[in-house]
């Protein structure tokens, strides 16, 4: 997994979110590109859910799907493998991301392949295990593909290189293309699909993940906008997908209410441009598709998850990003400051779920809890009460830092007490008074708050006494 501009950290190794995020503060453009990228998703997304009246009881319908599937998922995980069997595809199940991306290295061993959608493969470290494997592989997503020539990972589930201007964008696509290019978009998106087309038509192997798995059909459902994926599962003669045991859903007929939910909560856009209904390798008489299909099964930590009733409801997790675009903490850091391939509300729930409180236990502090994510998931995971929750436990393994337990045994004292609330609010405002709103120092945690805001007024007197009056 690759962190800030795509350093690897060791496996295991404590995600420092306080450093990454002064990092991404510190960048400029970051900032500005994110803010400006967050505000065009919101204002699309705003705008087309309007067009929806009904928008509340899908997504009611959907939490309840999704619900009842994690509720038996078991039973539906076996339905899904006996269809996939019965219309002539392989299914593997892994229990971990190694054995996962062995199983997939296996298959594609030394051969070229393409690669769509698929976060689930960044988590495992797929890419890794490929190239160990002798196979070369290109990522067909347009932002994937500039990602793995920068050597970088993604730094938002739908718009994965916001971070990257187009300036950098032609001198990776001009080194790629060996002549120089300038940084005009249509330009630059004509050169990145020359250069995929060909590989394309040399592609043996396509992987690519899953939106959803439908029990009842044993099909693969990728929902898209650059028809990449069309190439990848349809051009090579095996196509392997990979996605998490919590993708599987039960019915086809409940498919119409996640594809309207989600490329609005994606994107903004009413429809994506292509969904892909795969089902099964090619059969005799049809003229496309792969001669070999591979489902490939990955729990990496998601049955623990599940297992965790307190927590389960995140497995409902569509992977829109829409908990992103509202989150005031992500628009201000980033993707990459989280450490991890989930990123922002979603990502600091699941991350120490997947990778544990030791490695990510900082993420859950990630978030003003302003309660925006929970409004805007389309599935209604309660995403504030999950913080909350992990925050505690963050909190019992660890213990609170000294100057927290300190501050707040100070506070009961303070508040225990009558005469003592009362003198410690004269106190403050005798103290406002003196140092203005704009104190050139202050004890630190206070010098940290008035390195970005000013100290708000004091009340001029205390509550209490304008009651009495
Ligand atoms: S938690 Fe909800 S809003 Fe966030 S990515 Fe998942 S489905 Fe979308």
């Amino acid at each position: 997994m690759k962190t800030p501009r795509g350093a690897a950290p060791e496996p295991g190794r404590p995600i420092d979110f306080v450093r990454n995020a002064r990092l991404a503060l510190g960048d400029p453009f970051l900032r500005a590109a994110l803010r400006a990228t967050m505000v065009r998703f919101r204002d699309r997304q705003a705008a087309v859910i309007a067009e929806v009246p009904e928008w509340q009881a899908l997504r009611d319908y959907a939490c309840a799907v999704k619900r009842h599937t994690l509720g038996r998922l078991d039973q539906y995980l076996e339905q899904l493998e006996a269809q996939v069997a019965l219309r002539g595809g392989h299914v593997h199940w892994a229990r971990d991301g190694a054995e996962a991306a062995g199983i997939i290295a296996r298959l594609a061993r030394g051969r070229r392949v393409v690669k769509s959608k698929s976060m689930t493969s960044e988590e495992i470290g797929l890419n890794e295990a490929l190239a160990s494997a002798g196979c070369e592989v290109t990522e067909t997503d347009l932002g994937e593909y500039l990602l793995q020539l920068a050597g970088e990972a993604p730094s938002h589930l739908i718009a994965p290189i916001v971070h990257r201007s187009k300036e950098f964008i032609a001198a990776l696509l001009s080194a790629a293309a060996g002549r120089p290019l300038p940084a005009e978009p249509e330009r630059l998106t004509a050169v990145a699909r020359e250069l995929l087309r060909r590989r394309f038509l040399e592609a043996e192997v396509g992987i690519t993940g899953a939106n959803f798995l439908v029990a009842e059909t044993g099909t693969v459902v990728l929902v898209e906008n650059e028809g990449n994926i069309r190439l990848t599962t349809t051009i090579p003669r095996v196509h392997i997908a990979l996605a998490g045991v919590e993708k599987v859903i039960p019915r086809l007929a409940d498919l119409a209410v996640f594809l309207t939910l989600l490329p609005r909560a994606a994107t903004g856009q009413r429809m994506s441009s292509y969904v892909s209904l795969l089902t099964g390798p090619r059969r005799s008489g049809e003229r496309d598709g792969p001669e070999e299909f591979h489902l490939v099964l990955v729990d990496n930590g998601r049955t623990a998850v599940h297992g965790d009733e307190t927590m389960r409801e995140v497995l409902a997790c569509i992977r829109c990003g829409a908990c992103l675009d509202v989150c005031p903490v992500f628009e201000r850091v980033g993707g990459h400051a989280y450490g991890s391939v989930y990123s922002g509300p979603i990502g600091a729930v699941l991350t120490p779920l997947l990778q544990g409180l030791t490695v990510a236990g900082d993420l859950p502090f990630a978030s003003s809890l302003c309660g925006a994510c929970g409004e805007v998931c389309p599935v209604k995971i309660d995403l504030p009460r999950l913080l909350l929750e992990l925050r505690a436990r963050v909190v019992r393994s660890r213990g609170a830092p000294l100057g927290e337990r300190l501050f707040l045994r100070a506070w009961t004292w303070v508040m225990g007490s009558a005469v003592r609330l009362t003198l410690a609010g004269s106190l403050v405002r005798l103290a406002r008074g003196l140092v203005g709103p704009r104190p050139r120092w202050l004890p630190a945690p206070l010098s940290r708050w008035i390195a970005f805001r000013d100290l708000p007024p004091a009340a001029p007197a205390a509550f209490r006494r304008g009651r009495r009056r």
